[in-house]
């Protein structure tokens, strides 16, 4: 298989990953004249994320999008604002942490988690979507300090937690993880079901880099581990950010060099092969859920499959 043989896949927008047209300007996160400025500038747009989730509402022609407010209609509670950037129009936009969300704004608005809103949002509602929940995540998940165990406080408008005891600055932590089909020299895809996965769902291994490795040898160390079986070379082909709660998901096409199956019981209950025509069947008698959501997997899938999946519902 030749190199890049993948490359366009990176080309089209993947769930979750944050549009090329926002430009985040870390440099004005440590500016409070400039934050007050953007914040209170009346093209400014702020929306309230709370459990990883945010209101949004379907406009009269379809589509789905996040419900803002100028900023000026927001509370003013600064220490849980985040930056997340200025759009090509110079919009600059801004979640606001908050323990629940606001009301409903009309019948339509309704809150959604990222799986959801994944998947109807905009590229550039969702990219915003993702960028305020692993903030919310991380800011939930270290307000004391790693090195001496005081209180942090948040800075740079969400993108850091400072210690007041020792000083120490702590940054968003973005945890490695691959993902990745295996195919054997008959170009059979190896799917696994994970053991709390209902029956007929199958996807694609994955699991988290460990320290001290190439993320070629982790790949390679989870298929082993998950499912018993040895593979040579490794592609990789796109990443997506995947906030639940803080990783990056690494995606790979894998060439197995050994095909027999052993599940290790805990993470994978069952793992099989599959030819294109075993797959189009298993999706045509519903022995296999056509995997559909936010998730590289559903992509990496498709890239070998060499067409659209079924959605859930679909007539085969
Ligand atoms: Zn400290």
């Amino acid at each position: 298989m030749s190199t890049n043989s993948y490359a366009d896949a990176a080309e089209r927008p993947i769930g979750l990953t944050a549009p090329s047209g926002i430009d985040r300007e870390a440099h004005n996160r440590l500016d409070e004249a400039w934050l007050a400025a953007a914040w209170s500038h009346p093209t400014t747009r702020v929306f309230v994320v709370s459990g990883g989730q945010a209101l949004v509402d379907d406009t009269t022609d379809g589509r789905t999008e996040l419900v803002m407010t100028p900023a000026f209609e927001a509370p003013v509670t600064e220490t849980h604002r985040y930056f997340l950037g200025t759009d090509e129009d110079g919009v600059r936009y801004f979640a606001l942490q908050k323990d629940a969300l606001p009301g409903r704004m009309d019948q339509s608005a309704r809150p959604a988690g990222l799986r959801e809103a994944g998947l109807l949002l905009s590229p550039r509602d969702a990219g915003l979507l993702v960028h305020a929940v692993a903030l919310e995540n991380w800011q939930r998940l270290h307000r004391f300090c790693s090195r001496c165990g005081e209180r942090t406080v948040i800075a740079a408008a969400g993108h850091i937690r400072r210690c007041q005891a020792c000083g120490a600055e702590h940054y968003p932590r973005t945890d490695p993880a691959v993902i990745m089909l295996v195919t054997d020299d008959e170009d059979r895809a190896l799917l696994g079901r994970q053991v709390h996965w209902p029956e007929g769902r199958f996807s694609t291994l994955a699991g988290f880099v460990e320290p001290g490795e190439s993320i070629e040898q982790s790949v390679r160390r989870e298929v082993r581990e998950e499912v018993g079986v040895d593979v040579g070379e490794v592609e990789y082909v796109a990443s997506q950010p995947w906030p639940f709660p803080s990783s990056l998901m690494l995606g790979f096409m894998a060439s197995a060099t050994s095909s027999r199956i052993e599940v290790d019981g805990e993470e994978i209950h069952e793992a099989r092969w599959f030819s294109r025509e075993d797959l189009r069947a298993a999706f045509e008698s519903g022995e296999v859920l056509p995997p559909y959501g936010i998730s590289i997997a559903a992509r990496l899938i498709e890239l070998w499959y060499g067409k659209p999946l079924p959605k859930p519902g679909d007539v085969l």
